[in-house]
């Protein structure tokens, strides 16, 4: 088993970059905003524990992250290469994934830190439309879809996601730099972060990050 990290604020891009990583590597993508988003459609009692929280853009239990991380790695295959991405977010959760790996005898191989300007995070974040049927993202001036508020791919609706308003936006980025920030000083202790310059654009940010993937 193999593991490497996305690190970033919201917004830094960390969704974009795992897709490009995932079309080029075989690694496999596990995201926990997705597998909380899927919960919360699929309205189980994790989707209803965890909702609230990620509506005022608050971090949700480290137990019920564990728990939704380490389900998904039993169903694993020792062969299996993992790219984390918006996991893990606190001290608590880098201490238990680095317990879960030693027991696959494996442990953090890169963490990739993506590395953005506030204000760049600001704009992209606010102005994040992200198609309801398919999940296609846009946004409103950096990637605008042909017609309004419709998807180009499959004519769906677009939306915006509760969490990306404004104030919204400030209080993720807010809880970021006080619970996840100081992930970055405690795998630089280990020797294992990389960083990428995730400011201009995804390719850009993707084709550094695949020249630094060990
Ligand atoms: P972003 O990185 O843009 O904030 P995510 O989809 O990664 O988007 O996360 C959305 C929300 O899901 C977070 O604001 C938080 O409430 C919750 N969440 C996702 N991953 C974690 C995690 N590892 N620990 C705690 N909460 C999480
Ligand atoms: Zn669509």
């Amino acid at each position: 088993m193999k593991a490497i990290i996305l690190l970033g604020a919201p917004g830094a891009g960390k969704g974009t970059l795992a897709e490009g990583v995932r079309n080029a590597t075989s690694f496999i993508h596990v995201s926990t905003g997705d597998m909380l988003r899927a919960a919360i459609k699929a309205g189980t009692q994790t989707g209803l524990e965890a909702k609230a929280f990620m509506d005022k853009g608050e971090l949700v239990p480290d137990n019920v992250i564990l728990r939704i991380v380490s389900e998904r790695l039993a169903q694993g295959a020792p062969e299996d290469q993992y790219m984390f991405d918006g996991f893990p977010r606190t001290l608590e959760q880098a201490r238990q994934l680095d317990e879960t790996l030693a027991q696959h005898d494996a442990k953090v191989n890169q963490v990739f830190l993506l590395e953005v300007p506030t204000p760049v995070i600001v704009s992209r974040l606010s102005g994040r439309r992200i198609c309801k049927s398919c999940g296609a993202v846009y946004h409103v001036t950096n990637i605008p879809p042909k017609v309004a508020d419709v998807c180009d791919q499959c004519g769906g609706p677009l939306y915006q996601r509760p969490d990306d308003s404004e104030a919204t936006v400030l209080n993720r980025l807010d809880v970021y730099q006080r619970q996840t920030a100081s992930l970055i000083d405690f795998y630089e202790r280990k020797g294992v972060l990389v960083r990428i310059n995730a400011g201009s654009d995804p390719q850009s940010a993707t084709a550094e990050l695949l020249s630094k993937l060990n």
